[in-house]
């Protein structure tokens, strides 16, 4: 089991910087995944680490080593990609073999075997990769990456080529062997519901820097940034401003509406423009929440499992996950009151607001 650190990383691409001053540790045995809209610097990251990739700045250790001037193949790194790369002339066996090209015949054919098995392919050795299912194929590959024992396994995407039913099922399964085998494991996704599903903890991206580090927990009930609170989750995202801070609170108008607030990331002082994120199962389908609005119920999305509630009110559109029981009273074009407690709101200034004409006062939306 291997420490992973990043320190002060920054890589460019002529103007484009991919990857800005960024610093993290992956435990040894951490399940880590980068998080962040495309773009954002996660593959760079990823193949930085590899070692396919040279930093312009800042230093990569394994075990409080640095790794830099070490070429990829001594890194004992193994990497999956989302695009299988596997040999499309060689059997299912073959390419698992390749990984294994520096051992010797006996143990190879032993720790195939092996491999097969913990991806549950035992009995396809001779498929050809043309003849398997993509989750096959991702399985084959995993395998391949695995064959040579390395000390740090990269995942980047390797799911998302994948309907969504297998992607769950595949997920499932690469958590359950990296727990087997201890593995310390980066993988990237832009995918939330995958991060916050397997992770032990979750870099968040965004624009070449890391805007939070956590567990998914903490991703999701305590956002640090303004970018974290609106990207994880499904959350409606309210814009207004500071009326009155007071003890533990922060009153905001927005329109004609005053909202009590609790939860305040960094401090604001009255006549500031702030955004407000509540996420969409946080908002009622009644008045009993600390902040009332009206709304009338524009559509209703049956989800199976719960119900989404698209709502107009005077200060924009509005999302409610709701259950259907809470929802078979409700028709469409029905004026409606809903409402949010004080501390499921989270607040943050509004700094995407403020170049942006026309957007306040009456700015409300999901998303
Ligand atoms: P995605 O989820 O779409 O794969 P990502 O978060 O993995 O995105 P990167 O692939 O790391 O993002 O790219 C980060 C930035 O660096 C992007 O603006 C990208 O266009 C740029 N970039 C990446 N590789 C190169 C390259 N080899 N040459 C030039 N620019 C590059």
């Amino acid at each position: 089991m291997v420490q992973v650190k990043l320190a002060g990383v920054t890589k460019r691409f002529g103007e484009t910087v991919a990857v800005k001053e960024i610093s993290f540790t992956a435990s040894p045995g951490e399940f880590l995944t980068l998080l962040g809209p495309s773009g954002c610097g996660k593959t760079t990251t990823l193949r930085l680490i590899a070692g396919f990739e040279q930093p312009d700045a800042g230093d990569i250790l394994f075990d409080s080593r640095s790794v830099l001037s070490d070429p990829p193949e001594r890194r004992r790194v193994g990497m999956v990609f989302q695009s299988y790369a596997l040999f499309p002339h060689m059997s299912v066996k073959q390419n698992v073999v390749y990984g294994l090209r520096f051992r010797r015949g006996i143990e190879k054919r032993a720790r195939v075997q092996e491999l097969l098995e913990m991806v549950d392919l035992a009995g396809l050795e001779q498929r050809s990769p043309t003849e398997l299912s993509a989750g096959q194929r991702q399985r084959v590959a995993l395998a391949r990456a695995l064959a040579p024992q390395p000390r740090i396994l990269l995942l980047d995407e390797p799911l998302s080529a994948l309907d969504a039913k297998l992607r769950e099922s595949l997920r499932t399964q690469v958590h359950r062997i990296q727990r087997e085998l201890a593995l310390s494991t980066i993988y990237v996704t832009h995918d939330q519901e995958e991060a916050l599903a397997i992770s032990d903890r979750i870099v968040i991206m965004n624009e070449g820097a890391i805007e939070q580090i956590g567990t998914p927990q903490e991703a999701y009930e305590r956002p640090q940034t303004a970018f974290v609170a609106s990207f994880i989750g499904r959350t409606n995202r309210l814009e207004g401003k500071v009326a009155a801070v007071e003890q533990g609170t922060v009153r905001v108008q927005a329109g004609d509406v005053t909202f009590v607030v609790s939860a305040c990331r960094t401090p604001v002082t009255v006549g500031d423009r702030v955004a407000l994120f509540i996420k969409e199962e946080h908002l009622q389908l009644d008045e009993r929440g600390d902040n009332v609005l009206q709304a009338r119920v524009i559509s209703l999305e049956y989800h199976g499992e719960a119900t989404v509630v698209h709502l107009e009110s005077p200060l924009g559109s509005l999302r409610i996950r709701a259950s259907y029981t809470e929802i078979s009273v409700l028709s469409v074009g029905e004026q409606i009151k809903v409402s949010f407690p004080t501390d499921k709101a989270i607040l943050f200034p509004d700094s995407f607001g403020k170049n942006r004409p026309g957007t306040w006062p009456n700015r409300i939306g999901a998303t």
